[in-house]
Protein backbone atom coordinates (compact mmCIF):
# COMPACT_ATOMS: atom_id res chain seq x y z
CA UNK A 1 0.00 0.00 0.00
CA UNK A 2 1.40 3.49 -0.65
CA UNK A 3 3.12 5.43 2.30
CA UNK A 4 0.71 8.06 3.72
CA UNK A 5 3.83 10.35 4.33
CA UNK A 6 7.39 10.19 2.42
CA UNK A 7 9.54 12.21 2.79
CA UNK A 8 13.21 12.53 1.04
CA UNK A 9 16.04 14.90 1.63
CA UNK A 10 13.85 17.01 3.67
CA UNK A 11 15.60 20.45 4.71
CA UNK A 12 14.51 23.55 6.69
CA UNK A 13 16.54 26.50 7.13
CA UNK A 14 14.87 29.22 8.88
CA UNK A 15 16.79 32.50 8.11
CA UNK A 16 16.20 35.48 10.83
CA UNK A 17 18.36 38.43 9.95
CA UNK A 18 21.81 37.27 9.60
CA UNK A 19 21.07 33.77 11.21
CA UNK A 20 20.44 30.52 9.51
CA UNK A 21 19.10 27.85 12.04
CA UNK A 22 18.78 24.42 10.01
CA UNK A 23 16.01 22.91 11.47
CA UNK A 24 15.35 19.60 9.58
CA UNK A 25 18.70 18.46 8.19
CA UNK A 26 18.31 15.70 5.17
CA UNK A 27 15.50 14.14 7.03
CA UNK A 28 13.92 10.87 5.28
CA UNK A 29 11.22 8.49 6.14
CA UNK A 30 8.28 7.32 4.92
CA UNK A 31 4.68 6.34 7.33
CA UNK A 32 2.43 3.64 6.13
CA UNK A 33 -0.98 3.76 6.64
CA UNK A 34 -2.17 2.89 10.01
CA UNK A 35 0.77 3.35 11.91
CA UNK A 36 1.09 5.00 14.96
CA UNK A 37 5.11 6.88 15.35
CA UNK A 38 6.12 9.12 17.96
CA UNK A 39 8.88 11.64 17.34
CA UNK A 40 11.18 11.80 19.92
CA UNK A 41 14.31 13.94 20.97
CA UNK A 42 15.23 17.10 22.87
CA UNK A 43 14.06 20.55 22.94
CA UNK A 44 15.22 22.57 20.05
CA UNK A 45 16.06 19.50 17.60
CA UNK A 46 13.60 20.05 15.07
CA UNK A 47 10.52 18.04 16.19
CA UNK A 48 7.85 21.06 15.56
CA UNK A 49 8.92 21.98 12.41
CA UNK A 50 8.99 18.68 11.28
CA UNK A 51 5.31 18.23 12.27
CA UNK A 52 4.55 21.55 10.68
CA UNK A 53 5.98 20.68 7.14
CA UNK A 54 4.08 17.11 7.67
CA UNK A 55 0.58 19.26 8.19
CA UNK A 56 1.22 21.66 4.99
CA UNK A 57 1.64 24.31 7.61
CA UNK A 58 5.46 25.35 6.46
CA UNK A 59 7.09 24.09 3.21
CA UNK A 60 10.76 22.58 2.94
CA UNK A 61 13.90 24.63 2.37
CA UNK A 62 14.53 21.27 0.03
CA UNK A 63 13.79 17.70 -0.49
CA UNK A 64 10.30 16.61 -1.48
CA UNK A 65 7.67 15.53 0.83
CA UNK A 66 4.64 13.74 -0.80
CA UNK A 67 1.73 13.06 1.32
CA UNK A 68 -0.57 10.21 -0.09
CA UNK A 69 1.64 10.14 -3.39
CA UNK A 70 1.02 13.73 -4.42
CA UNK A 71 4.04 15.70 -4.06
CA UNK A 72 3.45 18.86 -1.74
CA UNK A 73 5.43 21.12 -3.33
CA UNK A 74 3.29 22.74 -6.39
CA UNK A 75 0.25 22.54 -4.12
CA UNK A 76 -1.48 26.19 -3.91
CA UNK A 77 -2.41 27.01 -0.97
CA UNK A 78 -6.04 26.41 -1.31
CA UNK A 79 -4.98 22.74 -1.74
CA UNK A 80 -3.13 22.53 1.33
CA UNK A 81 -6.10 24.28 3.06
CA UNK A 82 -8.21 21.70 2.19
CA UNK A 83 -6.38 19.09 2.43
CA UNK A 84 -5.56 19.77 5.81
CA UNK A 85 -9.31 20.45 6.59
CA UNK A 86 -10.92 17.24 5.02
CA UNK A 87 -7.64 14.81 6.50
CA UNK A 88 -5.67 16.05 8.79
CA UNK A 89 -6.30 16.55 12.58
CA UNK A 90 -4.11 18.44 14.67
CA UNK A 91 -3.55 19.01 18.25
CA UNK A 92 -0.85 21.51 19.24
CA UNK A 93 0.79 22.46 21.95
CA UNK A 94 -0.92 25.74 21.61
CA UNK A 95 -4.51 24.78 21.32
CA UNK A 96 -4.91 26.69 18.57
CA UNK A 97 -8.70 26.87 19.41
CA UNK A 98 -11.30 30.03 17.98
CA UNK A 99 -11.44 32.62 20.81
CA UNK A 100 -14.59 33.61 19.02
CA UNK A 101 -16.12 30.22 19.13
CA UNK A 102 -17.51 28.42 22.12
CA UNK A 103 -15.90 24.87 23.14
CA UNK A 104 -19.06 22.63 21.14
CA UNK A 105 -18.36 24.88 18.42
CA UNK A 106 -14.84 24.42 18.10
CA UNK A 107 -14.90 20.59 18.44
CA UNK A 108 -17.81 20.88 15.57
CA UNK A 109 -15.45 22.79 13.14
CA UNK A 110 -13.49 19.64 11.53
CA UNK A 111 -16.80 17.95 11.16
CA UNK A 112 -18.60 21.05 9.01
CA UNK A 113 -15.60 20.78 6.23
CA UNK A 114 -15.87 17.15 6.20
CA UNK A 115 -18.98 17.88 5.26
CA UNK A 116 -20.60 15.13 7.59
CA UNK A 117 -24.85 16.59 8.57
CA UNK A 118 -26.11 18.06 11.76
CA UNK A 119 -27.38 15.44 13.41
CA UNK A 120 -24.13 13.26 13.46
CA UNK A 121 -21.91 16.28 14.07
CA UNK A 122 -23.82 16.92 17.62
CA UNK A 123 -23.78 13.43 18.46
CA UNK A 124 -19.86 13.40 17.42
CA UNK A 125 -19.41 16.55 19.25
CA UNK A 126 -20.95 15.48 22.13
CA UNK A 127 -19.53 11.89 22.71
CA UNK A 128 -16.15 13.74 22.74
CA UNK A 129 -16.38 16.20 25.08
CA UNK A 130 -17.84 13.25 26.92
CA UNK A 131 -14.46 11.52 26.77
CA UNK A 132 -12.39 14.14 27.99
CA UNK A 133 -14.75 15.53 30.42
CA UNK A 134 -15.32 18.72 28.93
CA UNK A 135 -19.67 18.71 28.08
CA UNK A 136 -20.08 20.74 30.93
CA UNK A 137 -17.96 23.41 29.23
CA UNK A 138 -19.82 23.08 26.28
CA UNK A 139 -20.85 26.37 26.17
CA UNK A 140 -18.06 28.14 27.11
CA UNK A 141 -15.25 30.04 25.41
CA UNK A 142 -11.39 29.13 24.91
CA UNK A 143 -10.46 31.94 27.41
CA UNK A 144 -12.80 30.86 29.96
CA UNK A 145 -11.05 27.41 30.27
CA UNK A 146 -7.74 26.49 32.10
CA UNK A 147 -4.56 25.79 29.86
CA UNK A 148 -5.07 21.78 30.15
CA UNK A 149 -8.87 22.24 29.67
CA UNK A 150 -8.11 23.91 26.18
CA UNK A 151 -6.35 20.61 25.93
CA UNK A 152 -8.41 18.56 26.42
CA UNK A 153 -11.05 20.29 23.51
CA UNK A 154 -8.01 20.74 21.09
CA UNK A 155 -7.45 16.79 21.24
CA UNK A 156 -11.83 16.48 21.05
CA UNK A 157 -11.99 18.68 18.14
CA UNK A 158 -8.98 16.54 16.26
CA UNK A 159 -10.72 13.31 17.01
CA UNK A 160 -14.09 14.13 16.58
CA UNK A 161 -13.90 14.23 12.97
CA UNK A 162 -11.98 10.56 12.58
CA UNK A 163 -8.90 11.81 10.58
CA UNK A 164 -7.36 9.98 8.31
CA UNK A 165 -3.86 11.35 9.40
CA UNK A 166 -3.68 12.95 13.36
CA UNK A 167 -0.30 15.40 13.55
CA UNK A 168 0.12 15.66 17.86
CA UNK A 169 2.69 17.94 19.34
CA UNK A 170 2.55 16.92 23.14
CA UNK A 171 -1.01 15.82 23.43
CA UNK A 172 -0.68 15.33 27.05
CA UNK A 173 1.82 18.39 27.97
CA UNK A 174 -0.30 20.02 30.08
CA UNK A 175 -2.63 17.51 31.63
CA UNK A 176 -2.40 15.46 35.09
CA UNK A 177 -1.71 11.75 34.83
CA UNK A 178 -5.49 11.07 34.82
CA UNK A 179 -6.55 13.66 31.62
CA UNK A 180 -3.05 12.43 29.93
CA UNK A 181 -4.54 8.93 30.25
CA UNK A 182 -7.78 9.90 28.83
CA UNK A 183 -6.21 11.84 25.84
CA UNK A 184 -3.82 8.77 24.89
CA UNK A 185 -6.78 6.39 25.07
CA UNK A 186 -8.71 8.58 22.52
CA UNK A 187 -5.68 8.39 20.70
CA UNK A 188 -5.12 4.86 20.73
CA UNK A 189 -8.72 4.10 19.81
CA UNK A 190 -8.29 6.37 16.49
CA UNK A 191 -5.40 4.17 16.03
CA UNK A 192 -7.13 1.08 16.18
CA UNK A 193 -9.90 2.42 14.07
CA UNK A 194 -7.10 3.01 11.41
CA UNK A 195 -5.97 6.25 11.79
CA UNK A 196 -2.20 7.14 10.98
CA UNK A 197 -0.43 9.18 14.12
CA UNK A 198 2.31 11.13 14.26
CA UNK A 199 2.83 12.32 17.68
CA UNK A 200 5.47 14.12 19.12
CA UNK A 201 6.15 13.63 22.71
CA UNK A 202 8.69 13.60 25.63
CA UNK A 203 6.96 11.36 27.91
CA UNK A 204 8.08 7.34 28.05
CA UNK A 205 4.62 5.85 28.60
CA UNK A 206 3.62 8.15 25.54
CA UNK A 207 6.20 6.46 23.08
CA UNK A 208 5.32 3.24 24.41
CA UNK A 209 1.67 3.58 22.80
CA UNK A 210 2.91 3.94 19.70
CA UNK A 211 4.28 1.67 17.25
CA UNK A 212 7.37 2.91 16.27
CA UNK A 213 9.83 4.95 17.79
CA UNK A 214 11.86 7.75 15.73
CA UNK A 215 14.05 9.87 17.46
CA UNK A 216 15.53 13.13 15.98
CA UNK A 217 18.96 14.57 17.12
CA UNK A 218 20.37 18.21 15.66
CA UNK A 219 17.24 18.34 12.52
CA UNK A 220 18.50 14.39 11.33
CA UNK A 221 16.86 11.21 12.28
CA UNK A 222 19.29 9.67 15.11
CA UNK A 223 17.04 6.43 15.44
CA UNK A 224 13.81 4.37 13.73
CA UNK A 225 12.12 2.01 15.26
CA UNK A 226 15.36 0.22 16.21
CA UNK A 227 14.82 0.43 19.93
CA UNK A 228 12.31 0.48 22.23
CA UNK A 229 10.73 3.54 23.04
CA UNK A 230 11.75 2.81 26.81
CA UNK A 231 15.64 2.65 25.59
CA UNK A 232 15.40 5.53 22.69
CA UNK A 233 14.06 7.95 25.61
CA UNK A 234 16.28 7.37 28.55
CA UNK A 235 19.39 8.32 26.57
CA UNK A 236 17.40 11.20 25.06
CA UNK A 237 18.06 13.27 28.44
CA UNK A 238 16.78 17.27 27.07
CA UNK A 239 19.60 19.45 27.23
CA UNK A 240 19.75 22.83 29.32
CA UNK A 241 20.75 24.42 26.10
CA UNK A 242 18.79 24.58 22.97
CA UNK A 243 20.03 22.36 19.57
CA UNK A 244 19.05 23.72 16.63
CA UNK A 245 22.03 24.02 14.46
CA UNK A 246 22.83 27.43 14.08
CA UNK A 247 24.74 28.10 10.55
CA UNK A 248 27.49 30.68 9.83
P1 LIG B 1 11.56 21.24 18.85
O1 LIG B 1 10.13 21.16 18.46
O2 LIG B 1 12.27 19.93 18.73
O3 LIG B 1 11.75 21.87 20.19
P2 LIG B 1 11.70 23.25 16.74
O4 LIG B 1 11.28 22.55 15.51
O5 LIG B 1 10.70 24.13 17.42
O6 LIG B 1 12.29 22.20 17.79
O7 LIG B 1 12.98 24.16 16.42
C1 LIG B 1 14.13 23.66 15.74
C2 LIG B 1 15.13 24.81 15.59
O8 LIG B 1 14.61 25.74 14.64
C3 LIG B 1 15.37 25.60 16.87
O9 LIG B 1 16.73 25.99 16.92
C4 LIG B 1 14.46 26.79 16.72
O10 LIG B 1 14.96 27.92 17.43
C5 LIG B 1 14.50 27.02 15.23
N1 LIG B 1 13.25 27.63 14.73
C6 LIG B 1 12.01 27.07 14.79
N2 LIG B 1 11.09 27.88 14.20
C7 LIG B 1 11.78 28.98 13.79
C8 LIG B 1 11.39 30.18 13.11
N3 LIG B 1 10.14 30.43 12.73
N4 LIG B 1 12.37 31.09 12.84
C9 LIG B 1 13.66 30.86 13.20
N5 LIG B 1 14.08 29.75 13.83
C10 LIG B 1 13.16 28.82 14.12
Amino acid sequence: MAAVIELQDVSKVFEAEDVRTRALNDVSFSVAPGEFVAITGPSGCGKSTLLSVLGLLDTPTSGTYRLRGTPTATMSPRDRAQIRGAQIGFVFQTFNLLGNLTVSQNVELPLRYRGIDPGERKQRVQEALDRVEMSHRARHFPAQLSGGQQQRVAVARAVAGSPSLLLADEPTGNLDSANGEAVMTMLVELHRAGSTICMVTHDPDCAERASRVIRIRDGAIEDDGQHTAAELLTTTAVPAGDQGVVEA
